[in-house]
């Protein structure tokens, strides 16, 4: 099946049960944010910039669990920041597997392999030395880091365990040169995916988080699902980056660049994903269908931002993950329950085209748009069962095409700009290692 039976069942009960109550807004994701401290700056990310990023203001262990039985949600997305830097996560992963919900952990990769030694050392045993030496032989632990794995007495340790209901949400935008470049830093994509290779090999799942931009080159991401495919990811999700408040004044101020160069009209976004719905036919690709020929452009869906919402130290964010709206809406509340009932749902979104608000015209992004691909609120005739074929129906076959991709296609210098980097690649005549300078045509400017 293209996603674990159970996890497909678990999701399909809670919209029935939730049907059959006559329910009228209810939650599908918690998108739960702990902290906001992270490692990395993203270019376009708007959380580091939005909040402030002590860790000191990270919400305690019994407000996200709260948090996650309080709305109900059967799928917890753990964001940020960076979750994994939140000194609970293990107990706070294993809390919401203990209420029963899917959890995604979104990571940048960077500590993946550091909780997967602990999660090692924790369970140790003479049996997994044929693991260890897989890992050896991969070189995704050193020599020094198995004997410390031997040597350890972590076994009462609370840890990130590999179980059918978790999953590593990785972020990756693109191959090496693209993904370090916006993430701002050499070394990051390379990280990433030697920590998937070692989570699969564990027996995790995985999957990649991938947001296109204007000059995001589809052909590009396409070979990176083949890549990715190729390395049995268990799937991925995909969505248009939007010009939203917080990440549109970072532009601005931090890198003195015009939003418009870098984030996607909603006709660019239909361009872009043109082909969303022969790759979902491919690869594993998170979203409904009903969704995905909505980015496409071939129908349109209403914003259900409620059903995705978000938690963070502020509280309730309204009315959406992407916006904090102070002028119609509180900006943030007290409960999930509040926020509902509060917000004049009806004043955001975009219907036949017309923009209510004019912050949501460009929007056609996941967590405002898929959840009504699921729950029908644009409903056309056989969506119910084009959506349950889709998640009910065969897993892609593994592309063997993505074993020749080459995703090591050498490193960037610059900030989160495509043609600040070709320029700052010339000028210093060298890329940062030994691998071949990206050819000019990956580069579109
Ligand atoms: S890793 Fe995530 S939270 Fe951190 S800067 Fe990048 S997008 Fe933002
Ligand atoms: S359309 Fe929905 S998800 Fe997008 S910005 Fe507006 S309220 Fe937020």
């Amino acid at each position: 099946m293209r996603f674990p039976l159970a996890l497909s069942a678990k999701i399909a009960g809670h919209i029935i049960k939730h049907r059959l109550k006559r329910t009228p807004k209810f939650a599908m994701v918690l998108q739960l944010e702990p902290l906001h401290t992270c490692n990395l700056t993203c270019t376009g990310c708007g959380r580091i910039r939005e909040y402030s990023t002590s860790l000191k203001d990270m919400m305690q262990l019994e407000d996200c669990l709260g948090s996650a039985a309080e709305c109900d949600a059967p799928m917890v997305s753990i964001c940020g920041g960076e979750p994994l830097i939140y000194p609970e996560i293990e107990a706070l992963i294993e809390g919401i597997l203990e209420q029963g919900r899917i959890v995604y952990v979104c990571t940048n990769g960077m500590f993946m392999r550091r909780k997967m030694r602990d999660y090692l050392a924790a369970v140790y045993a003479p049996t997994l030395e044929p693991k260890l030496e897989e890992l050896l032989a991969e070189k995704l632990i050193t020599e020094k880091e198995a004997a410390k794995i031997r040597a350890s007495d972590s076994s009462g340790k609370p840890v990130i365990r590999p179980s059918e209901w978790m999953y590593w949400n990785v972020h990756v935008d693109g191959l090496e040169y693209t993904h370090d470049l916006i993430v701002e830093r050499e070394g990051v994509f390379k990280e990433c995916v030697l920590a998937i290779r070692m989570a699969k090999i564990l027996g995790y799942q995985v999957a990649t988080n991938t947001t296109v931009y204007k000059e995001t080159d589809m052909a590009e991401v396409e070979q990176m699902f083949q890549y990715f495919s190729a390395m049995e990811v268990d799937g991925h999700t995909i969505s248009p980056g939007y010009d939203y408040d917080a990440a549109k004044k970072d532009m601005v101020k931090r890198l003195g660049k015009d939003p418009q160069e870098f984030f996607l009209t909603r006709e660019m976004t239909r361009e872009k994903f043109a082909n969303i719905e022969e790759w979902g036919q491919r690869f594993t690709i998170f979203g409904t269908p009903v969704y995905q020929e909505f980015l496409a452009g071939k129908r349109e869906l209403t914003c259900t931002a409620w059903a995705i919402p978000t938690r963070n130290i502020a509280g309730w964010k309204a009315p959406c993950y992407l916006m904090t709206d102070v002028t119609k809406t509180k900006g943030h509340y007290p409960t999930y329950a509040e926020m509902l009932e509060d917000v004049d749902w009806e004043s955001f979104g975009v219907v036949d085209g017309e923009a209510r608000d004019p912050r949501c015209e460009n929007c056609m992004v996941h967590c405002g748009y898929d959840p009504s691909g699921a729950l029908g609120t644009c409903y056309e005739s056989g969506d119910n069962w084009k959506n349950f074929k889709y998640n009910f129906g065969a897993r892609p076959a593994i592309d063997k095409a993505g074993l020749q991709v080459e995703a090591h296609n050498g490193c960037t210098i610059g900030k989160g700009h495509l043609a600040e980097a070709k320029v700052a690649i010339q000028a210093e005549g060298e890329c940062c290692d030994s691998k071949p300078k990206p050819a000019e045509e990956t580069a579109e400017a």
